[in-house]
């Protein structure tokens, strides 16, 4: 039970509000734990996922809380992780207007990247000044109070299908995931909100292969 002493040092810390160390004790006992007490890992995960976020490592934290999702049997506590997730399959904000920013900014910064070879920005300068300009458009669009009043789906739909022109393109404009339809062969359905995944993970496909990724995660090169 070794992985108890590093799992109860890690609740210290994180009611102490110390998440850095509380973060590091945690990943010990998860290394350490039995790998059957799934019940145990799933909360260590959980809260690994927790610390993350708060942490402001959105993208990391959310892959956390799904792999806790597929090994939770209570129901109650898979809500608790469920709540924290919003439509877009992203980290929920404290505001409507936050969720739909982070979805929008996300959808046009993997747009941008995909444009260049590296998948990462060159400098600060160009980071700061795509960023701007996805702002802008971002503003923009929300002023219009009839976008305000859509659902999460057709607000997706206009992210996917709103063009940014952006500056200094080099490579030709990628063909890009906006007019995919996502399709599961085997059982003849569209995967969107609603339906289960078809990579298995028995979450909702919204909060799966299809959510939006954090935008954290596109930005690791030049943090
Ligand atoms: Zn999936």
């Amino acid at each position: 039970m070794e992985w108890l002493e590093n799992y109860n040092k890690a609740f210290l810390n994180y009611s102490g509000n110390n998440l850095k160390r509380a973060l590091s004790e945690f990943r010990v006992a998860l290394d350490k734990c039995p790998a059957d007490a799934t019940d145990v890992s799933s909360d260590i995960m959980y809260h690994i996922g927790d610390c993350l976020v708060r942490l402001s490592h959105p993208g990391a934290g959310l892959t956390f809380w799904k792999a806790a999702l597929r090994y939770i049997s209570d129901e109650r506590e898979a809500m608790k992780i469920l709540e924290k997730i919003n439509s877009y399959g992203m980290v929920k904000r404290l505001t409507d207007y936050e969720d739909d920013y982070n979805a929008f900014k996300s959808i046009q910064l993997k747009r941008f990247l995909k444009t260049k070879i590296s998948m990462s920005f060159s400098n600060l300068t160009e980071k700061e000044m795509i960023i701007s300009l996805i702002d802008k458009q971002f503003q923009e669009l929300y002023q219009d109070s009839k976008f305000q009043i859509l659902s999460c789906s057709s607000k997706l739909e206009i992210f996917r299908s709103f063009k940014i022109v952006f500056p200094f393109i080099v490579k030709d404009e990628i063909k890009e995931s906006s007019n995919i339809i996502f399709y599961d062969f085997s059982r003849k359905i569209r995967l969107k909100a609603g339906v289960t995944c078809s990579c298995g993970s028995g979450l909702d496909y919204s909060m799966c292969c299809g959510s939006i990724p954090e935008f954290d995660m596109f930005l690791s090169d030049t943090n």
